[in-house]
């Protein structure tokens, strides 16, 4: 079959990009092309920067109950099509439909909902003494750049334009070059719901060409980016320059930690393997280190191997798959070798640690077997670097000291998890963790009004809830004097 040609959407219209170009885009599972994604350029971020600027007076006038209006036609119309739209992000990303159906289909209609409704809930400050009356207006800021990564490509796509447009922002999207496919189906479904053109712009390219070309453009206000931390730190540096407001989700190497006292019901041991193997190990709040109290450890480890080997690598297509492939050739090269790297500094594979070769269509396909390692010094560099893949390193220790010294004793400071059923030990961990996030018995259990975000390398700023509402807005305090202190 000859490969969908993906086109950008530009001032209410599906346009081919100024180069002509193309960039081949394959299905992980199979290793094939099939689809051809926009080489897009500066000269077509100029165009959607001009479509967004005349549009954007308008929609900021709106009322929040227009705009809001317009969010939820959108995510009326993803949810019609949740089946379909998990099929394409199942074959773009290489992640089992099942989970694109269960979690990142649904959490794309969460988001355009959720701030299609924060936005006519979100409270004015006031401030008021004897002499004055303030009150904060926060206004759209204008045009904003959106840049999101391949490994939840629509759920994080509508985390980011969700609150830029309810806070009447107009906007120029970028999503990963590598994950196009259901931006591009949004495209379609925000020309046909109406929305009103250049409101949303989604221009289809790679970093350094489209990316780049967002980040250095002098009307776009503020840039808010999901990806690696290497991307993050040129943004904003280059951001820098023209004093933009930036937002940036970066990577993660984040623990779970394990107490004596932990409750490891099924349901618990079921979480911990999923926070470390869901989407292949490929979300940045996966606990890719599992720290386990000494004394417990052995047995810990017995119950967690065999939930881990039972786990099934497979076509993402097929309903049984826990584990689908490795997004790309690239990626699945930077896995492999990760392990080897492990092997190399001394760990030891308790499972997995190798490539999985399936018959059939997924012959071809980027598969790796979900893999735990133990025996690595907690400062060797599979410890410190993020792998982005099904791989966990297992470490013993002694007590919440040495627990709070393991976790922090990276650059990053996503998400951590705990369990334990010592409330106080809960709260003392929680406050000791340099962390944006810490999940206590729990795992990506996310409220959305909630601010989300890292420290360290993991990020700058927070998304979530009124956080994403005031990044997307200036805020402008007006005073007004009482008569009797003019
Ligand atoms: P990446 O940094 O390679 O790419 C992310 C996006 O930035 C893509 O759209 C890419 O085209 C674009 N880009 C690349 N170079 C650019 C440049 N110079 N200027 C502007 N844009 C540029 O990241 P990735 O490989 O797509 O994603 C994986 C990373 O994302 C992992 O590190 C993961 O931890 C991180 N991530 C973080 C979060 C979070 O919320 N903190 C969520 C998901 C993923």
């Amino acid at each position: 079959m000859a490969p969908l040609t993906l086109a950008n959407l530009i001032d209410g219209q599906l346009r081919a990009p100024c180069t002509g170009a193309y960039l081949d885009v394959f299905e992980p599972a199979t290793g094939t092309v099939y689809a051809r994604c926009p080489d897009s350029d500066q000269r077509d971020v100029e165009l959607a920067v001009q479509a967004a600027q005349r549009a954007a007076p308008a929609w900021a006038a709106l009322s929040h109950g227009e705009r809001a209006k317009h969010l939820h036609r959108l995510a009326d119309a993803v949810e019609a099509r949740l089946d379909e739209f998990a099929l394409e992000e199942s074959r773009d990303t290489g992640k089992p439909v099942k989970l694109a159906r269960s979690v990142d289909i649904p959490r794309a209609v969460a988001n355009l909902r959720f701030f299609a409704e924060a936005i006519t809930q979100w409270p004015g400050e006031t401030h008021a003494d004897a002499r004055a009356f303030n009150y904060t207006l926060r206004q759209p800021l204008g045009v904003v750049g959106c840049i999101s990564p391949w490994n939840l490509p629509l759920y994080l796509f509508t985390w980011k334009i969700a609150p830029a447009l309810a806070a009447g922002n107009a906007v120029v999207a970028k999503p990963s070059e590598i994950t196009p496919f259901t931006a591009f189906r949004l495209s379609e479904l925000a020309i046909d719901c109406g929305f009103p053109r250049g409101v949303l712009n989604i221009v289809q390219g790679t970093g350094p060409a489209v990316g780049k070309a967002i980040v250095e453009h002098p009307h776009i206000k503020a840039i808010s980016f999901t990806g690696s931390t290497r991307t993050g730190a040129a943004i904003a540096a280059q951001a820098a320059q023209s004093f933009k407001k930036v937002s940036l989700e970066m990577g993660g190497k984040n623990p779970a930690v394990v107490f004596t006292d932990a409750d490891l019901s099924e349901t618990h041991l079921d979480t911990i393997v999923r926070s470390g193997f869901s989407n292949q190990g490929e979300i940045c709040l996966c606990g890719s280190r599992l720290l386990v109290q000494r004394s417990i450890y052995d047995e810990f480890k017995r119950r967690y191997l065999a939930k881990v080997q039972a786990l099934r690598v497979g076509d993402p297509q097929d309903e049984r798959s826990d584990l689908g492939a490795l997004v790309s050739s690239a990626h699945f090269d930077k896995v492999t070798t990760c392990i080897e790297r492990a092997v190399a500094e001394g760990g030891r594979v308790l499972c997995g640690g190798e490539a999985v070769k399936l018959d059939g269509r997924c012959a071809d396909g980027w598969f790796v077997a979900p893999t735990v390692i133990e025996g690595l010094p907690q400062d060797c560099a599979t410890n410190r670097e993020e792998i982005f893949g099904p791989v966990v390193t297992l470490l013993p220790f002694a007590d919440e000291d040495e627990a709070v010294a393991i976790a922090n004793g990276t650059e990053y400071g996503l998400a951590a998890s705990l369990w334990t059923s010592n409330l106080d030990r809960a709260q003392r961990m929680a406050e000791r963790l340099e962390f944006g996030i810490v999940w206590i018995n729990c795992w990506m259990l996310r409220d959305l009004r909630t601010p989300f975000g890292g420290v360290k390398n993991s990020g700058v700023g927070r998304e979530g809830g009124f956080e994403a509402l005031r990044f997307f807005t200036e805020p402008k305090n007006v005073c007004i004097a009482r008569s009797s202190s003019a």
